[in-house]
């Protein structure tokens, strides 16, 4: 059985102050829930967030990370930086790393390595574009991208990752894949992935993202194959962060 999960990117967003009323006003509304809630603030918020969340259920994870370790790479921020900072978590490969940072299969494999090196269990983004999707080579690209860490780091390393399908075009965007179209992307994955591990894949939890609200968050993890969702601009809002938590539990 697979604890869902409900992870809030916060992307580029926020104050010292204002994290801290996110995690307060998240850990007032928080019921015991079932899934396991991440927050992922933005690096230099990460020491003002932990301290909020110790001793609650939240887990922290960062938005990024480099692939070296140490050394003189002005502006990144290393594997262990983080896991001393209480990062449990670490999202690779988001669509906007890809699209506006350069972030090739090639770069997103080597930090989904430096990740798992240092313990830190990636939450790996993959998804098609509109274009890929009106080509209709979604399968094609989904394939490649999980390929590209699979064949890097080798199937077994997927128990210690959580993969987030988010098609490019819904993030952001208000514009939600429906269940089924998620569900079908979802089940493409799992399958992709038991054909070389059949236990691998049945615990391996894939996240949806893109545009998922308090409204349409039930319905999509209601799907057999979604196990949560990652969640932008929602999980600004204490509330609405919330009540995607309350329909994933
Ligand atoms: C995301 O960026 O990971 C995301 C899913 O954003 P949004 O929920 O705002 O579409």
């Amino acid at each position: 059985m697979r604890q869902k999960m409900v992870a809030g990117n916060w992307k580029m967003n926020g104050t010292t102050n204002s994290a801290r009323e996110l995690i307060s006003g998240i850990k007032a509304g928080l019921d015991g829930p079932s899934a396991e809630v991440v927050v992922c603030p933005p690096f230099v918020y990460i020491p003002t967030v932990a301290t909020e969340i110790a001793g609650s259920a939240i887990k922290l994870a960062a938005q990024n990370m480099c692939d070296k370790d140490v050394g003189a790479f002005t502006g990144e921020i290393s594997g262990p930086m983080l896991k001393d900072s209480g990062c449990e978590y670490v999202i690779l490969a988001h669509s906007e790393r890809r699209a506006m940072f350069g972030e090739t299969d090639e770069v997103a494999a080597r930090k989904y390595a430096a990740a798992l090196n240092n313990n830190l269990k990636p939450i790996f983004c993959i998804g098609e574009t509109l274009g890929e999707r009106e080509q209709d080579i979604t399968e094609d690209v989904i394939a490649r991208q999980i390929d590209a860490i699979i064949n890097a780091e080798g199937v077994a390393s997927l128990a210690n990752a959580v993969i987030a399908y988010e098609p490019v075009w819904a993030i952001g965007t208000g514009k939600t894949a429906t269940p089924d179209q998620a569900q079908n992307v979802h089940a493409f994955i799992r399958q992709r992935v038991a054909n070389l591990d059949a236990g691998i894949a049945e615990s391996l939890r894939i996240l949806y993202g893109g545009s998922m609200n308090p409204g349409n968050a039930a319905d999509l993890i209601a799907q057999p194959d979604i196990d949560g969702g990652l969640i932008g601009g929602a999980s600004l809002k204490a509330d609405d962060f919330l009540a995607i938590i309350n329909a994933a539990g």
